[in-house]
């Protein structure tokens, strides 16, 4: 089988090939997938720095495939974008996370829930009302929920995803600034976004303990962040020693293995009720 470099091919490998009638087969599962609810997602807790507890949770998707299993996220939303799925795909996020953040409401767990989104939703008109009305129909309100852009396309300063932005801000909905230092921020234009929140790059956590230019980073945009007013996570955190340099450079949130894996949503409410002191 070959291994194409773009990693969006790997999931036709390796008896599929580049079969025109298998790619359409593949297309046509995904079409269907969250009708036939092969779709989830999975959530990960986010911790507080000082506190240790945890303080919300970030939703990624899953896709369990009859006969592939999991895949992951980074194939098939490339798939889904490709495919033009990604607005039914992103817009099922939207509702499953107002709904699981009603449940867990419900049942005493009160935290944010993150959901990412994609550049298709964000050019997309009517996207923040879209989610409003989610919230409303609910009855969550709008901090409650965070939405997770990445830098490049927060950056990308077209009229579109800048009235998107400016939406957003009007609703009440939190913002964060995903992979932060993998784009090209223009700071000026940083200090404009309606953001409350940097998410750290797992690439600079990875390397904090070994790289001494990756904690100068890492530093240097927790203070960005805070002169800013925003809060900063760390995404990717998987040792006791990350943690410590993040903690020690006043580091906001944590997230990663280290702490948990993402997981169903019933096993996330006993993970948080069995963190939290009674
Ligand atoms: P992301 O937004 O940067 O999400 C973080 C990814 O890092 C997740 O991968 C998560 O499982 C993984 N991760 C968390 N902690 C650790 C750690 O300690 N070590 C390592 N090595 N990895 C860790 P996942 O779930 O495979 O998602 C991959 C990407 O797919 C996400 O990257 C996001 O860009 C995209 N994605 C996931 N769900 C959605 C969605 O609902 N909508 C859109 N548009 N994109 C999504
Ligand atoms: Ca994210
Ligand atoms: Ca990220
Ligand atoms: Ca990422």
């Amino acid at each position: 089988a070959k291994r194409n470099g773009g990693n969006s091919i790997v999931v036709f490998e390796p008896h599929m090939g580049s079969d025109a009638s298998a790619q359409l087969e593949l297309q046509n599962d995904l079409r269907h997938a969250i009708a036939r609810g092969q779709i989830t997602l999975h959530y990960q807790p986010k911790v507080d720095g000082s506190s240790g507890s945890i303080i919300g949770v970030e939703a990624l998707l899953r896709w369990v495939h009859p006969e592939r299993g999991m895949i992951s996220p980074d194939t098939f939303i490339a798939l889904a974008e490709r495919f033009g799925i990604i607005l039914a795909l992103g817009n099922w996020v939207i509702e499953e996370a107002c709904r699981q953040l009603a449940q867990w409401r419900a049942l005493g767990l009160h935290m944010r829930v993150a959901i990412n989104l994609s550049v298709h939703q964000l050019r997309e008109t009517g996207l923040a009302q879209r989610i409003a009305t989610a919230l409303q129909n609910h009855g969550v309100d709008a901090d409650q929920l965070l939405c997770e852009i990445t830098e490049s396309i927060a950056m990308e300063d077209t009229l579109a995803t800048q009235r998107t932005f400016e939406e957003l801000r009007d609703i009440g909905v939190y913002l964060s600034i995903d992979d932060f230092g993998t784009g090209y921020s223009s700071l000026n234009y940083l200090r404009q976004l309606p953001a409350q929140q940097l998410k750290i790059d797992r690439s600079f956590i990875r390397d904090l303990e070994t790289e001494e230019d990756a904690r100068a980073v890492v530093q240097a945009v927790v203070g960005l962040a805070h002169a800013l007013g925003l809060r900063v996570v760390a995404e990717g955190v998987e040792t006791a020693g990350q943690r410590d340099i993040l903690l020690n450079m006043r580091c906001d949130e944590l997230q990663g293995y280290f702490y948990a894996r993402p997981m169903p949503a019933d096993m996330l409410l006993a993970w948080a009720r069995g963190d939290k002191p009674a």
